[in-house]
């Protein structure tokens, strides 16, 4: 059986949300974070400036960097675009974090056979295996991961990069070969090689303490663990993890892709044709989106709080604006009121850039009480 496994993280996901949506960052080195570092574009670390560090630190290293508020309405209303995109492939989706996944292609999905995915530009050419070289399986999942990524470029306007591999061990850390805006693909004959030259450090599920230990006792690579016995190796890093450890460099990693549903948000937009919009035709856009998200809404007995506003502008950047309700609703017209209120704030906008694209989502999820009575809470 060879059931392959892919695992798709965008990259560095808040600065690239940011860069899509203000042209002027594009290109730039950019920081979401004002006191730490939420991310940072890949213009930022070239100078060394990584997640997690101080800002203060990081303009020290990067004195060019613009550093930009994070945007959550953005980012969800991203994820939700992303998500969808990988659920519509037919394949099981695992969400790992808010801009990762693994998926499990299966055997249901159908990935026609086209044009051969295309090499990376960043990466190595020896990084992408032959297609041709390998079984099926792993013909095909890399085709869906091309196509993947094809569309979230071109529907969400995101890089994502993928691994592909067997193991989602192997297929979450071939991801980060792939990176930037790459993919990245482990054939089966290929995986012990890959995985024995990593640095332990390296592998998913080994923290720092763990590492630390590891090299103390001159266990560097993943080869080297893979060399010492199970016991030797439980000795050094502890029970648990000497497990773990063992068990990965023997290419065991058993852990199923588990779809987890719960949907999030419910969502519909509309394309506007170019050129000037009046008002009154921006306004029947956005109530026909409250009708279409309220009827399904209705449907799964579902309700939200937070309705959130897409904008794509004629230059093709971004804006998102969100309003949170004091009570969850699926009312057709509390939604579009809502969206109507976003719609005239943003006005502005929309009449410099021209707008080719309205979309309305609503987010911050609830059950729908039999009375339509919902509990007021505050999202975790
Ligand atoms: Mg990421």
């Amino acid at each position: 059986m060879c059931s392959m496994i892919l695992h798709a993280d965008l990259d560095a996901f808040y600065a690239s949300v940011a860069q899509r949506d203000d042209p002027a960052l594009r290109g730039r080195p950019v920081l979401v974070g004002s006191w730490v570092v939420m991310a940072a574009s890949y213009e930022a670390r070239a100078y060394g400036v990584r997640g997690g560090m101080g800002t203060a630190q990081a303009r020290r290293l990067c004195p060019d960097a613009l550093v930009v508020d994070p945007s959550w309405p953005a980012y969800m209303e991203a994820r939700e675009a992303v998500f969808a995109v990988l659920r519509r492939s037919g394949a099981t989706v695992e969400p790992a974090s808010i801009d990762e996944a693994f998926l499990d292609i299966g055997d249901a999905v159908d990935v026609p056979a086209g044009r051969p995915p295309p090499a990376p530009a960043a990466a190595p050419p020896e990084a992408v295996e032959h297609a041709a070289a390998a079984p099926d399986a792993v013909e095909r999942a890399a085709r869906l991961a091309a196509r993947l990524r094809r569309d979230v470029r071109a529907e969400v306007g995101l890089p994502l990069s993928i691994g592909v591999a067997r193991t989602k061990v192997l297929a979450k850390i071939a991801s980060r070969s792939a990176k930037p805006d790459g993919l990245f693909v482990v054939a089966p004959e290929r995986e012990l090689a890959y995985l024995h030259a990593l640095p332990v450090e390296d592998v998913w599920g080994v923290g720092a303490a763990t590492a630390r230990k590891l090299h103390l006792a001159g266990v560097r690579t993943v080869g080297q663990a893979a060399a010492i016995g199970e016991p030797a190796l439980m000795a050094i890093a502890g029970k648990a993890a000497g497990r773990y450890v063992h068990a990965i460099a023997h290419n065991r990693d058993h852990r199923p892709v588990r779809a987890r549903r719960g949907r999030r948000s419910f969502g519909a937009q509309r394309a506007l044709r170019r050129g000037p919009r009046t008002r009154a035709e921006l306004t029947e856009a956005v109530t026909g989106l409250g009708e279409r998200i309220a009827a399904r809404m209705e449907r799964k007995r579902r309700a939200g709080r937070t309705v959130v506003l897409r904008l794509r502008f004629g230059d093709y950047t971004r804006a998102t604006r969100s309003r949170t309700l004091p009570r969850a609703t699926a009312d057709a017209a509390e939604i579009a009121a809502a969206g109507e209120e976003l719609l005239a704030a943003a006005l502005p906008l929309i009449e410099r850039r021209g707008v080719t694209l309205v979309g309305l989502t609503v987010t911050n999820l609830a059950e729908k009480g039999d009375a339509g009575q919902l509990p007021l809470f505050e999202p975790p």
